[in-house]
């Protein structure tokens, strides 16, 4: 159910004031020591961000789709890292449980993933399996009293600090994702092991790392739906985050869009603001069309979602829009600071490595090219 307009106006405004004046003053300190600070987390917590998706009874802010993309806008205004902290709560490491778990399960996990008590993770990419995730080979074998997993899962966001996992494994004989089970695996059991963080491109802060299952026992009980669900439900889960992280493309071009018209037009060359010379207006007229573009169509597709239309096409092309537009964004942002956009000081460096992961992560471009025409032929236009 939607906020009240006062309410949602209220977090709107609480959001963006502290990304501008408690987030962003950190971001060279997160880059330097590739990790959050503790008090910001406790903030965030404490502001509900790490259950902006999650229902209220749970404890969550319940936020509609167009309300969650608008707040994720504005936190795309800084430094991705932040953002992705709660991201899993929020997003995929969650989800299925909203989507498919059973009364019992949401009243276990969903209080203590809203408030941030517990930290959630998704694991479906593994070392040989990604764009063709139905094709993952972690097992859990029925032995007659539970579920024996084992499997190394690959690139998992926040498997440093999880708590819990939802886990695809294959389950059965049937062939790609129809064998694919989906599972809630505690850290604490037996046999869950993490990898060393991986030394990455950006979003220093937010860290990803290997799970590894070694004949882990798991209970009927923490099976999310009937067996041979965990694709579906995973492909559900992936398709909601498609639009969040399209959301947060469109706040960081937002944010280098106005960095550069502040550096454009301080910056003198010929005599005069680098901003009067026609061919930076170009460059700005382009990023701001991209942006504009962008954020309407996944203000669209999420409100198209709230009133319960399939968005499978919609979602791909925002996510895949808006990815590819953050980065034509990010590329003239560091033409137009010149030298200074490829110093790390000025921090556009920095976004611009941060932002190619959006291309890659929750479906590449071209996995998004190719439910766009599938779902498109399908429709017949
Ligand atoms: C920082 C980071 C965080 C991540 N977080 C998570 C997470 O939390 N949980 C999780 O499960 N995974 C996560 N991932 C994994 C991510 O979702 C995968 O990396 C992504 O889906 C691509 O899979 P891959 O890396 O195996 O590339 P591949 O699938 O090997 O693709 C390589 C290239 O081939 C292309 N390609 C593949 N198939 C086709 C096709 N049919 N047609 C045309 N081109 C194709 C791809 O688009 C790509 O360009 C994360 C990855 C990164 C880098």
């Amino acid at each position: 159910m939607a906020l009240d307009a006062e309410t949602f106006d209220a977090l709107i405004d609480t959001v963006r004031r502290f990304v501008t004046e408690r987030l962003r003053p950190l971001e060279a300190d997160v880059e330097a020591q590739d990790a959050i600070p503790e008090d910001v987390t406790a903030e965030m917590k404490a502001m509900g961000l790490f259950g902006l998706s999650i229902a209220e009874e749970y404890g969550g802010l319940g936020l509609t789709m167009l309300e969650e993309v608008k707040v994720a806008i504005e936190l795309g205004r800084t430094t991705p890292a932040f953002r992705s902290s709660f991201g899993t709560n929020v997003g995929i490491g969650s989800q299925g449980l909203v989507m498919a778990g059973s009364p019992e399960q949401k009243a276990e996990w969903l209080p203590r993933i809203a408030s941030g008590e517990i930290i959630t993770s998704f694991a479906l990419t593994e070392p040989d399996v990604g764009s063709d995730s139905g094709a993952v080979k972690t097992k859990a074998v029925w032995d007659g009293q539970a579920y024996r997993l084992s499997g190394t899962k690959r690139f998992i966001t926040n498997a440093d600090k999880a708590d819990l996992f939802t886990v695809m494994a294959r389950t059965g004989d049937a062939p790609g994702g129809r064998g694919v089970s989906a599972f809630l695996v505690p850290r604490n059991l037996a046999g869950v092991s993490i990898g060393e963080p991986e030394k990455k491109m950006g979003q220093k802060g937010a860290k990803v790392a290997d799970v590894i299952f070694d004949d882990v026992v798991v209970p009927v009980e923490n099976r999310l739906g009937a067996e041979g669900e965990g694709f579906k439900i995973a492909m559900r889960v992936l398709d909601r985050g498609r639009l969040h992280i399209s959301a947060v493309c469109v706040g960081v071009a937002e944010r280098l869009i106005a960095d550069c018209v502040a550096y454009a037009s301080e910056r003198k060359q010929f005599g005069k603001p680098i901003a009067e010379h026609q061919l930076i207006q170009a460059m700005i007229a382009d990023s701001k069309t991209d942006a504009l573009a962008a954020r309407a169509l996944v203000l669209e597709t999420a409100a198209a979602k709230d009133a319960g239309k399939d968005v499978v096409m919609e979602s791909a092309a925002a996510k895949y829009f808006a990815s590819e537009m953050v980065g034509r964004v990010a590329d003239r942002a560091v033409q137009i600071y010149g030298g200074a956009g490829y110093i790390a000081d000025y921090g556009i460096e920095r976004l611009y490595r941060d932002v190619r992961l959006f291309r890659i992560y929750e479906g590449t471009s071209q996995i998004q090219q190719l439910i766009i025409a599938r779902e498109t032929l399908k429709r017949g236009g």
